[in-house]
This record gives C-alpha cells, sequence and structure tokens, in this order.
C-alpha cells in the first residue's frame, strides 16, 4: 500500500482553519488507502522559544484535535514525533547533503527569520525543512498532505532523496505533495493577502477551531472584505470574500458557483452571517469530540505510545539502511 506522511506543529494549541481544511481533513481522507503516519511534531515546535510546561500540553491539545478530525488510531500511527527518535537521526545525515546556498533559499525560512531577526533567529529554525525531509523519507512515504506553504519543502525532500539515492544507490521513496487546490492556502481574515498562520496572524485575522463558536461568529463578521457589493469568487480583485467563498465551500460542501448564485445581489452582511452559521455548526461538535479525547489523558498517552511503536517498526529500519548505506560501521 502506498505511504503516506504529515505532522502539524502544537506551537498554538489550537488548529486554525487554514491547518483544518489544507492539511488536516486530507489526513482523514488519506487513512483508509494508505499506510499513513501522521504526527504531532514537537521537535519542529522548538525551532521558535517555546515555554515547556506549555509545549506539553498544547501536545495533548494538538493530539485530541487530531482525533476529534476523524483520524483512527487503528488505521493509521498517529504519534509524537518526538517519541521515534529516528527522525532526527536521519535528519543529521541529510543535514550533510544539503547546500548551505540551498538551505538559504527556503522562504519560509526567510519568512520567519525576517519576523524575528536574525540574531535571534535559530539554527534550528534554518535547518527545519531538512528535518522535515527526515520526517518523510524515514516513512518511505509517497505522498505528503499539506498545504500550499509547505510545497517548497516537499520539493527540497524529492531533491534531497534523489540526490541520496544517486550518490548511495536506491534507497529512499522520491515522495509528492498531496495538495488540494480548493483549500490550499486559506487567508488570514484581516490581510486576505496572507496566509492564516499560527504564528504570524493576529487574533481577529485567525480562526481557531477551539475558539468559543461566539467569538468565531464575531471574527467572520469583521472580516475585511472589499469596497464592492458582489459575492463573486475572483482572488485577485476579491481576495477577502474569495477567501470566505473558499471556507463556505469546503465546509458546507456547496459549490462556489451555487453560493454565488444564492447571493446574488444580496449584501456582505448576510453572506458573512451564512458563513459564520457554517462554521459554528462545523466547530460545536469538533469541540465536543475533542474534549472526550482530552479529557482522559492516560487514554490519549496510550493511543500515542501505541502509534510510535508502529512509526518506529518503518522508521527504525530505514535508518538502519540509510546508515549503512553512508558507510557507518553497525554496531554489533
Ligand atoms: P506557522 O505559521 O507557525 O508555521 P502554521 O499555521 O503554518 O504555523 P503548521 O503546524 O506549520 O501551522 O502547519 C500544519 C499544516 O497546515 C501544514 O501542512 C501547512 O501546510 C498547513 N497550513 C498552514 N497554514 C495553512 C493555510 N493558511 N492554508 C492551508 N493550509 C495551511
Ligand atoms: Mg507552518
Amino acid at each position: 500500500r502506498p505511504r503516506v506522511l504529515s505532522g502539524i506543529q502544537p506551537t498554538a494549541g489550537s488548529f486554525h482553519l487554514g491547518n483544518y481544511l489544507g492539511a488536516v481533513r486530507q489526513y482523514v481522507a488519506l487513512q483508509d488507502a494508505n499506510d499513513a503516519f501522521y504526527m504531532v511534531v514537537d521537535l519542529h515546535a522548538i525551532t521558535v522559544p517555546q515555554d515547556p510546561a506549555e509545549l506539553r500540553a498544547n501536545t495533548r491539545v494538538s493530539a485530541a484535535q487530531l482525533l476529534a478530525a476523524g483520524l483512527d488510531p487503528d488505521r493509521c500511527a498517529l504519534f509524537v514525533q518526538s517519541h521515534v527518535p529516528e527522525h532526527a537521526q536521519l535528519a543529521w545525515v541529510m543535514n550533510c547533503l544539503t547546500g548551505f546556498g540551498e538551505a538559504s533559499r527556503m522562504t519560509q525560512f526567510k519568512d520567519k527569520s525576517a519576523k524575528q531577526g536574525s540574531d535571534s533567529a535559530s539554527v534550528g529554525l534554518f535547518t527545519y525543512p531538512i528535518l522535515q525531509v527526515a520526517d518523510i523519507l524515514v516513512y518511505q512515504a509517497n505522498a505528503v498532505p499539506v498545504g500550499e506553504d509547505q510545497r517548497q519543502h516537499v520539493e527540497l525532500t524529492r531533491d534531497l532523496a534523489q540526490r541520496f539515492n544517486s550518490r548511495f544507490g536506491d534507497t529512499f521513496t522520491v515522495p509528492e505533495a498531496y495538495i488540494v487546490k480548493e483549500t490550499a492556502k486559506i487567508y488570514d481574515l484581516q490581510d486576505p493577502t496572507v496566509k492564516m498562520s499560527k504564528s504570524a496572524s493576529s487574533p481577529k485575522g485567525i480562526v481557531n477551531l477551539l475558539d468559543p463558536p461566539s467569538q468565531t461568529a464575531k471574527k467572520i463578521k469583521s472580516a475585511v472584505t472589499d469596497t464592492g457589493t458582489e459575492v463573486r469568487f475572483d482572488e485577485k480583485e476579491k481576495p477577502g470574500v474569495s477567501n470566505l467563498l473558499a471556507i463556505h465551500s469546503a465546509i458546507s460542501g456547496t459549490p462556489v458557483a451555487e453560493l454565488e448564485e444564492r447571493f446574488a445581489g444580496r449584501m456582505y452582511g448576510d453572506f458573512k452571517k451564512e458563513v459564520a452559521e457554517v462554521l459554528v455548526d462545523f466547530v460545536t461538535p469538533f469541540q465536543q469530540r475533542f474534549h472526550e479525547f482530552h479529557d482522559d489523558p492516560a487514554e490519549l498517552d496510550r493511543t500515542l505510545a501505541k502509534g510510535a511503536a508502529k512509526a518506529r517498526e518503518v522508521a527504525s529500519v530505514t535508518l538502519a539502511t540509510a546508515y549503512d548505506k553512508v558507510g557507518f560501521l553497525p554496531p554489533l
């Protein structure tokens, strides 16, 4: 069966709508036809300063949201990245195969380090994409469900897999990004030209799945649109309205064209009200399911331990092969 791998950061606790529509929803859809590996990427989370108690708490919050979204631990491996040491171990090898200039071209690093200032940005933030390369390759993944912002990192993964294979002999599967066009990039509600982001969006710009539903409704109603009056999908001229159309359509399952028709001649206020309703109807049961999983941390931890064991079965084999290929003396 094809293999699928993806991960999500526990930095903010709650996932936002972009995480869900761009990535997590695809995790759920892909778990049946694939051997699927999904993780909470705590190693990635410490590339920016973290509070230890918060990180620990948010790791469980993240795992519980993945379960609430529909991941089934019997049909996929659901685990915490730091529980599988092979990620960090393979990352070192990948670091040594990556050119400094090549890593310097990663736009996410450029964006994030520009925000932090190059003196406070860590080397970990710089090598983050290379850890991600190891995350993917250690499972021999065929497909990586992610949002558009991760395309460049998956491209780097392909390059490094091919480089390793040509230097040391065929070892790694060359993966492909699995990106669903309609929801590949959900935009910030206050600045619909930039992606909704855990670390960069303002509170009013981001819809968190765990926000009180009334707050979500308020945020939608104050989303930035334009001075026009037409509810029409046009990303260039009407980025705010287009973003709301994409969100409504993805959650409600109503085609965008049908929404345009429904709101022809009506005001933005009417439209926003319905987007808010659609979201409230979605997050309310999601939050109930979240609480069921989150309120039983012992069971949650057992689920994660089971997932890590499943993941290590695969990761340890790949790591041993890669270590052998690069010329490490096998331990007795
Ligand atoms: P940060 O901005 O701090 O990197 P993030 O919001 O990007 O946080 P991640 O945990 O890094 O969250 O990303 C998890 C998954 O969600 C990734 O697959 C990413 O591509 C996807 N994703 C993130 N933001 C969006 C978005 N606005 N639209 C669609 N997909 C997104
Ligand atoms: Mg991100």
